[in-house]
């Protein structure tokens, strides 16, 4: 039997495998929890996410990934090897070769990091692939032409936002603001708006189910519950889409300045094919509606959502892979 080529997306929020000819097989919370007394690690993944908040004292449940730096390096590379190994079970005779994409913002020490983690974690080969290149083969862009595109990303932890031609990068920039950053400005509004104080699963809900960072015609709303500030008891308040769309202005306004800043670096033929194609949304918090509508009131360049945003960069870094072997076996 001959080695499996994978695509890791090693996400802050999320980790997904795609695996040559079998697609996305695997997609789990980037999450660990530990064991405090005796520092083992008691869940990996979706049975860690269940842990967050809700674990007895000695128990600790983290995101290892998150901002995109790998902050905790043994725990990254436990949790590789433990997706690994689930995303191809145990019938494997050769080692695999495995592609990661990581954000483009990090530093050579922690791509290294990556790449070490990933031998550790039982590959044979390891290729390190940016994120926009990534999430544009995933986005179904034809990365080898000579044509400036323009991608964003935005994850939980980091956004990437990128010009690029013939397969490379020429302008690119990750801010550390994304969909986290959303959950985080709407637990600030409801406490300054409502007093009201909610957790960040609880800002998350409100965010996927009403959020919103553009007027819309309809005005969705939801009831929170959450604990009053003021009497330290549990109360409901009624919340609608527009206040969302106020809770997140200043956080979308710095992610529609970032692709502003990209815009203004890019060479002006690049930059004429970007306005003539389109920018091209990826990620988890491309989900925010109004998003798209927002982006192109402000740049004036046609924005769209990529079909399936949220496995577009681990379809994008196993087809990498397959673009890598390819190349190699021709
Ligand atoms: P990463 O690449 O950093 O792992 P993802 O691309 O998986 O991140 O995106 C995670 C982010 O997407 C989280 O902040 C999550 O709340 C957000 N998200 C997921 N679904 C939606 C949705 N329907 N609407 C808005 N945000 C969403
Ligand atoms: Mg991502």
């Amino acid at each position: 039997m001959l080695g499996t080529d994978i695509g890791i997306d090693l996400g802050t929020a999320s980790i997904l495998v795609y695996i040559k000819g079998k697609g996305v097989v695997l997609k789990e919370p980037s999450v660990v929890a530990f064991d405090r007394d005796t520092n083992k690690i008691k869940a990996i993944g979706e049975e860690a996410r269940l842990m967050l908040g809700r674990t007895p004292g000695n128990i600790v449940a983290v995101r290892p990934l998150r901002q995109g730096v790998i902050s905790d390096y043994t725990v990254t590379e436990k949790m590789l090897k433990y997706f690994i190994q689930k995303a191809l079970g145990k019938k494997t005779f050769r080692k695999p070769r495995i592609s990661v994409c990581v954000p483009s913002g990090v530093t050579e020490v922690e791509k290294k990091a990556v790449e070490d983690a990933t031998y550790q974690a039982g590959a044979r080969e390891v290729s390190i692939i940016e994120e926009p290149i990534a999430a544009a083969i995933g986005a179904g862009i034809d990365i080898s032409r000579p044509c400036g595109n323009m991608i964003v990303d935005i994850g939980g932890g980091t956004s990437d936002i990128a010009v690029i031609s013939l397969g490379g990068t020429v302008v690119s920039t990750s801010i550390k603001i994304a969909g986290d950053d959303f959950d985080e400005a709407i637990v600030r509004y409801m406490r300054k708006k409502h007093n009201l104080l909610i957790g960040e699963r609880t800002a998350e809900d409100i965010k996927i189910k009403i959020g919103s960072a553009y007027r819309r015609a309809e005005v969705d709303s939801m009831d929170v519950r959450g604990r009053n500030l003021v009497t330290g008891l549990p109360k409901t308040v009624t919340v609608t889409s527009e206040e969302t769309e106020e809770a997140l202005k200043e956080t979308t306004a710095q992610i529609v300045e970032a692709v502003h800043s990209v815009l203004e670096k890019t060479p002006p033929e690049l930059a004429a094919d970007v306005a003539d194609r389109g920018i091209v949304l990826t990620g988890g918090g491309s989900l925010l509606r109004g998003l798209e509508e927002l982006i192109e009131e402000k740049t004036g360049i046609n924005t769209m959502t990529a079909e399936d945003p949220m496995t577009a960069v681990a379809i994008g870094t196993g087809k990498f892979v397959e673009f890598l072997s390819g190349k190699r076996d021709n």
